[in-house]
């Protein structure tokens, strides 16, 4: 029994372009109580390798979070097998608009101890005890209600560039630190207030909604499948966007744009910008809001000490970077004491 890849990358992409297939994009998660990981890691992956299904999901106790691609002809029977999973019949399945045939090259099914990496220890409260999910439409209502506190589950450089009008966004680099802020700053408001909660793509707000109620809050909301979810609708049932900016995400397009406002600074310059770039000196990598201009004077780096590692040889750079951990690539996004406009 093959419970593995058994093709590299580029014998998948090879392979891929000869099939000339359309092939979806397609995330989704779901908290759960899984009780054997292991067993149905290999269950999905058996099945979901026959469908030729590639990607990369997380499995654990506490449920799965998928990024996949499906042959578009296997599409029906990938549902149908999703559907023989009790707690995964009629999952929500977020279909990535821009599709892209070579998003994912193998097929990487992995037992982790977590879906989020929230930093949660608390195994008292039950994640599948979440809030009450609303769609586009009731969250346009419960926002303009004076009762409701909206905060924004993401991290300042998410926020940054595209939020909700009146929402709260912390200034926090992780998921961890959010919950702490916000549970401390409402902790007056845990039976009054209703607190209604939105993220990128659903995950996080329905941790957190589980993990409020755990500590006392009375209502709690979430955006169903988040800002993807919300653009979507919004587009669909030609309802009033809310949204200013850009959605922040995880691939290589960094931001899908929601409406024209464009409400971030480039960090160097201050000019409006919501464009975020990697600080092209790859010993730093730092990723933060650079204008064209800014990036032209710059050679994309962050700042002049990164300019100038930059533009020595290659074999200079991997000299003066042995031993070092970029650390980077994890915090600080967006935070540096060079960057003049990051506030
Ligand atoms: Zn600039
Ligand atoms: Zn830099």
């Amino acid at each position: 029994m093959q419970l593995y890849n058994t093709l590299s990358a580029k014998e998948r992409a090879a392979l891929i372009k000869e099939a000339g297939q359309e092939r979806l994009t397609i995330s989704f998660y779901k908290y759960a109580h899984i009780g054997n990981p292991s067993i149905f890691r290999n269950h999905l992956f058996i099945h979901w390798n026959e469908l030729e299904v590639l990607g990369r999901i997380y499995v654990a106790h506490e449920g799965i979070n998928a990024q996949l691609s499906v042959p578009a002809e296997n599409f029906e029977a990938f549902k149908k097998h999703l559907d023989s999973i009790s707690f995964l019949e009629h999952v929500r399945l977020n279909i990535a608009i821009e599709q892209d045939n070579l998003s994912f090259l193998k097929l990487k099914v992995k037992v982790r101890t977590k879906i989020v990496a929230d930093g949660l220890n608390d195994t008292t409260f039950d994640v599948t005890d979440k809030g009450i999910h609303v769609d586009a439409e009731t969250f346009n209502e419960l926002i303009e209600d004076p009762e409701t506190i909206l905060v924004d589950m993401r991290n300042h450089y998410e926020s940054e560039i595209g939020h909700f009008k009146n929402a709260v966004t912390p200034d926090v680099d992780t998921f961890r630190d959010s919950l702490d802020i916000i549970e401390q700053d409402l902790k007056d408001h845990k039976e009054d207030k209703k607190l209604v909660m939105y993220c990128t793509g659903g995950i996080r707000c329905e941790k957190a909604s589980a993990y409020y109620k755990h500590k006392g809050f009375k209502q709690v909301y979430q955006l169903e499948g988040g800002i993807i979810e919300y653009a979507r609708q919004v587009e669909q049932k030609k309802l009033e966007n809310k949204f200013r900016g850009k959605n922040f995400v995880f691939d290589h397009r960094r931001g899908e744009r929601i409406s024209e406002d464009i409400i971030a600074q480039c960090h160097q310059c201050g000019k409006p910008c919501d464009t975020h770039e990697n600080c092209a000196n790859e010993a730093c990598h730092l990723l933060f809001i650079q204008c064209e201009d800014c990036a032209k004077k710059m050679d994309n780096c962050c700042s002049t000490e990164c300019q100038e590692v930059h533009n020595l040889p290659w074999e200079e750079q991997k000299r003066l970077r042995k031993g070092k951990v970029v650390s980077n690539k994890i915090f600080k996004k967006g935070r540096s004491v060079v960057l003049k406009y990051k506030k």
